[in-house]
């Protein structure tokens, strides 16, 4: 695909509103808080779009099965919840998807980026969207995808491109 100058804001919040759907289709009872920030002076960035929405697909469908997850388990008192903010900061554009979904451990960690990796039942994942992520952040825009996560409270994924 060839690059173009995109805005990423309506990107995020188009496949946002597709991960979502995509849950509801499953598990019609499931209800999720959507909390976007998007930065008002964003400027466009150079990217394949295709691919960056492949990329944002998947984690923002990640993101929602984990906090579908967590609320199958029945914790109290957690409102499943998941943010994306995008920000310019020294001359770097940031998206970050947050969950308060099940989080992973230090080993899982580990294994994420690797191809067909997966803890999810046969037919539900497939172990490819995070290795071909890194793949099209890293070799495709020059960019970072990186994690942060905790088991039981939830996960930060962050994508940094050159603005
Ligand atoms: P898939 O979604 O097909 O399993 P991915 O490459 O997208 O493949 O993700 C690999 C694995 O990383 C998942 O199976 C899951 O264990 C873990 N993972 C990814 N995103 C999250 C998240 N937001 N919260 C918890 N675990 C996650
Ligand atoms: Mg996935």
């Amino acid at each position: 695909g060839e690059r173009a100058p995109t805005d990423l804001n309506a990107l995020c919040q188009e496949y946002l509103r597709l991960a979502y759907q995509g849950l509801r289709a499953k598990d019609k009872s499931f209800n999720a808080e959507l909390t976007t920030d998007f930065a008002a002076d964003l400027p466009l960035v150079e990217v394949v779009g295709a691919d960056l929405g492949r990329v944002l697909l998947n984690l923002f469908a990640n993101a929602f099965y984990a906090v579908h997850q967590r609320q199958q388990l029945g914790v109290a008192g957690h409102r499943p919840t998941v943010e994306v903010r995008t920000r310019l900061a020294e001359q770097r554009v940031e998206i970050r998807v947050q969950d308060n979904g099940t989080g992973m451990s230090e080993a899982i960690q580990q294994k994420i980026f690797q191809p067909f990796f997966t803890t999810k039942p046969t037919g539900e994942g497939t172990g490819l969207g995070l290795s071909l992520s890194y793949d099209i952040i890293t070799q495709g825009h020059g960019g970072t995808l990186s994690v942060e996560s905790h088991e039981g409270r939830g996960t930060d994924f962050i994508i940094s491109l050159p603005a």
